[in-house]
């Protein structure tokens, strides 16, 4: 059995390095001790879940409650607590420092495995319905009860959904190759399962029963993959170099669905993995009446403006739900999905399937109104392409996607298989996605809003840190900045988020959960911002306004600082 003690002293190590090699080093120590029954455990709580997006199981924490159960646990008043909390600014080291200096020891304490503090968060995330809070209180302040004061740290971190050990997912993966193998050679079987499965715990199991097992992983219904990505071009000159003859399909500023069915049970996901089905109901109904057993498929979901004979973007598509109500908006706005890629049909996984082959499917599968293929032609020359990026961007879509006629569905990676060419394109404007890190509160004509502003951050995967690239102040529109301030205001922190590398002065901080897509006329050197820091300057957006929020993105999705350099680059090359 693995002590909960032993794995707080390995995160505690794991936060005092910033290199990706050495936190796989002292990881992987770590998992060498783990047996086989507590692995799936463990890693979850590494990647700060207690299990993967789409099983929907949220810990409802909040800072009240864990002030309470962190008070109750170590004999000081909560006003205390609390006067600590602002001074550290991290209740997790509130929690370690009160308890250190306890007014009271418990009567008895159990020795806590990994497994003892999983089971103890499933049963408060499980607490529902009237009392639940005081349900959740009791088991967190048991909890701590038996917690030694390094333990509380984590403890508290964890259920407030702050633990960000820094550590990524390719970090994981290493490790528990490193732990079996002595080196990083079963890397790429578990990123493969991973990517088919997107419930890291569960291939960490099987791995742990037999480790051939990760070689043969097969997609299932009801198991998500993680969704393969598109590469960016900047010409159709540029893609038929790459590609050669290849499907030319168009690009639908919709809402990407990953849809399961077996029998007559169906369940769509997100983008971000999040289950979907009770936004969409009128789309779940069309897919129970496909004349197959068991499929896997993914499509682009958007709403038809009958008056304007046009789709709505993604934007208004999710407004028009939210606002209208879902069983009005299917009559008012009616949904089509087009169908660009199937992953699985009646017992055969398709994902190695050439795409040639995969769209062969897709054209017999759907023919229907509300399922349709996507809109696609085989084309050989920059002139074909450019043809059709013409014809769509005129009917009011994004662009295009090229798709490679040979290459298998990658999931859960960015490659040339696929490439996008957006509307954008010849254009000098460019965009990031990054995450709000902070936000300001308005002056002057804004002040009614009491909004003024996001400080927005992208992510260098090499450090796990978050760093600084934007403040962002105009191109919200009214609807975004309602939204987003109250988004924020839920999720306002003391503190700036703990892996955050920042030089600049907010109003409030918040948890680093909105995702908001940037525009910007030019990247400059800038001693403010934190993005890929070099010589005591970062990179920072020049005129950056925002250009739509992307709720279906996940903050480790956001645009790499990496990217930003190279960006910038391209930017003095071309100068
Ligand atoms: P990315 O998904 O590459 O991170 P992004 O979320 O900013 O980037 P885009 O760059 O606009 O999105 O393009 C990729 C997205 O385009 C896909 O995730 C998918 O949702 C959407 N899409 C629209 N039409 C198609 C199509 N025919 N084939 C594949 N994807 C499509």
């Amino acid at each position: 059995m693995l002590l909960f003690s032993d794995a707080a002293a390995v995160f505690s190590e794991i936060e005092k390095r910033s290199g990706r090699l050495e936190m796989t080093d002292v990881l992987s120590t770590l998992f060498k001790r783990t047996d086989g029954k507590e692995i799936d455990k463990l890693v979850y709580f590494i990647q700060g879940i207690v299990a993967p997006p789409y099983e929907g199981i949220d810990l409802g924490v909040g800072e009240r409650f864990a002030i309470a159960a962190i008070a109750s646990a170590s004999g000081y008043p909560a006003g205390e607590v609390e006067r600590q909390y602002k001074k550290s600014g991290d209740l997790g080291d509130t929690a370690e420092a009160l308890l250190s200096k306890r007014k009271q020891t418990a009567l008895s304490t159990t020795e806590m495995g990994v497994t003892y503090v999983y089971d103890a968060m499933i049963k408060i995330a499980k607490a529902g319905g009237q009392g639940s809070q005081d349900v959740k209180i009791k088991h967190l302040t048991e909890l701590l009860n038996n917690a030694a004061p390094l333990e509380a740290r984590y403890i508290v971190r964890f259920v407030l959904g702050r633990l960000r050990l820094g550590v990524g997912d390719p970090t994981i993966l290493d490790a528990i190759s490193v732990a079996h193998a002595g080196d990083k050679s079963l890397r790429e079987p578990l990123e493969r399962a991973y990517n088919v499965c997107a419930d890291m715990g569960y291939v960490a199991k099987k791995f742990y029963a037999d480790p051939e097992s990760v070689r043969d992983f097969h997609v299932e219904p009801f198991r998500p993959l993680i969704p393969a990505l598109a590469e960016r071009e900047d010409s159709p000159g540029s893609i038929i170099k790459r590609l050669g003859r290849c499907g030319v399909e168009m690009k639908y500023d919709g809402f990407r669905l990953q849809c399961h069915k077996k029998g007559k049970e169906v369940e769509l996901y997100s983008r971000k993995l999040e289950r979907m089905s009770p936004m969409f109901p009128d789309v779940v109904a069309e897919i129970r009446k496909l004349k197959c057993d068991e499929i896997i498929f993914e499509g682009e979901a958007l709403a038809f403006d009958k008056k304007k004979g046009r789709y709505f973007p993604f934007q208004q598509t999710m407004h028009r739900r939210r606002k209208h109500g879902i069983d009005e908006a299917s009559k008012e706005f009616p949904l089509n999905l087009f169908v660009f890629d199937i992953l699985y049909l009646d017992g055969a996984d398709m994902t190695g399937d050439s795409y040639r082959a995969r769209r062969a499917a897709v054209q017999r599968l759907f023919r229907g109104n509300v399922l349709a293929p996507s809109q696609m032609k085989i084309v050989r020359t920059s002139r074909e392409l450019k043809k059709l990026f013409d014809d769509a961007v005129s009917s009011g879509l994004e662009g295009i996607m090229a798709k490679d006629l040979d290459s298998p569905y990658t999931a859960g990676k960015r490659k040339f298989a696929w490439i996008k060419l957006k509307k954008s394109y010849g254009k000098s404007v460019d965009t990031i996605d990054g995450v709000v890190v902070g936000y300001y509160l308005g002056r002057g004509a804004r002040a009614e809003f009491e909004f003024g502003g996001v400080l927005v951050a992208v992510y260098n995967p090499g450090r796990g840190r978050l760093e600084t690239v934007a403040k962002v102040a105009t191109g919200f529109t009214e609807d975004e900045m309602v939204e987003l301030r109250e988004g924020l205001e839920k999720i306002k922190t003391k503190a700036p988020p703990l892996n955050l590398d920042c030089k600049i002065e907010v109003d409030y901080w918040v948890e680093p959960k909105f995702v908001v897509e940037v525009a910007f006329d030019e990247i400059t050197e800038s001693p403010n911002h934190t993005c890929a820091m070099h010589d005591g300057k970062g990179l920072a957006l020049r005129f950056p306004r925002m250009t739509k929020m992307r709720p279906d993105k996940a903050e480790n999705e956001i645009t790499t600082s990496g990217e930003v350099a190279r960006m910038f680059e391209i930017q003095r090359a071309r100068s």
